[in-house]
């Protein structure tokens, strides 16, 4: 199916459904996607591999000054600055100073916007990456399951993945913690993978328990998939698996 890439490192501004207006920043290159994960959803379409060679820190921060300026200039207003683009931001060996970066281009330009970072959260055990997430008003730490196998299914780790290990990972984390998961139906092999069941929902409802999120946000696919298996899960079932989630005192938003 048609799934798409980024064309460019500054993009936007977006009206995006999770953020509002949005100005967009891709960190990876702009004709393949580079990630951890090769989610079978992903709107990037399939992982090329996480050794690509990636835009240098220089250049990006160079072009960041020059689109703020300019978007500043224009008077474009700009709600909130977004890492994501073609992949998983956290694995640019800059990404700290990029950060850095633009929180004082954030304050010098749209200085009431939020910094938010779309993280599959796989890279939290490095500190520099760690920390630079914990700088920013919304990292949003990807959890579609917090059963191992279901979670394996819908992500397909690319690299060494200990599940435990990322759980506790994002339990310790120490800054905003804002949750972001996708719930979808699709085909593996023959089997539906389904993360709505009852078995899914308490497992993830233990997990944000243990997690104590400042939000967590609640979502379907809105575009083409890598997999054309995969199935959008209505907005109806989305809105009573928020609701189950309030009942248990996590804040919640769907979109
Ligand atoms: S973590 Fe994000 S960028 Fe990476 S494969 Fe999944 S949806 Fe795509």
């Amino acid at each position: 199916m048609a799934t798409f890439l980024f064309d460019d490192i500054v993009f936007g501004p977006v009206n995006s459904r999770r953020l509002g207006n949005s100005l967009g920043i891709n960190l990876l290159p702009v004709d393949s996607k580079v990630c951890t994960f090769n989610c079978v959803y992903c709107e990037c379409g399939w992982t090329q591999g996480i050794n690509t060679e990636l835009p240098a820190g220089s250049e990006i921060k160079q072009r960041m000054h020059n689109e703020f300026k300019r978007l500043h200039e224009n008077h474009v207003p700009v709600d909130v600055i977004t890492f994501a683009g073609n992949g998983e931001p956290t694995l640019h060996p800059d990404f700290d100073l990029i950060i850095d970066h633009t929180i004082k281009l954030r304050n010098d330009f749209f200085p009431a916007a939020k910094i938010a970072v779309l993280t599959n959260a796989t890279l939290l055990h490095k500190q520099a990456v760690n920390d630079a997430l914990q700088k920013v008003e919304m990292p949003l730490l990807k959890l579609d399951s917090a059963i191992e196998s279901t979670a394996r299914a819908m992500n397909q780790p690319q690299i060494t993945f200990d599940f435990q290990r990322h759980l506790e990972n994002i339990r310790n984390f120490a800054g905003k913690r804002i949750i972001q998961t996708m719930f979808v139906r699709f085909q593996k092999q023959g089997v539906l993978i389904d993360n709505t069941t009852e078995e899914e929902l308490s497992a993830w409802l233990q997990e944000l328990d243990r997690i104590h999120p400042d939000l967590v946000m609640i979502y379907s696919i809105a575009r083409d998939t890598p997999d054309s298996t995969v199935k959008a899960v209505p907005k109806s079932e989305l809105k009573k698996i928020a609701a189950r989630a309030e009942v248990s005192g996590h804040k919640t938003q769907v979109n």
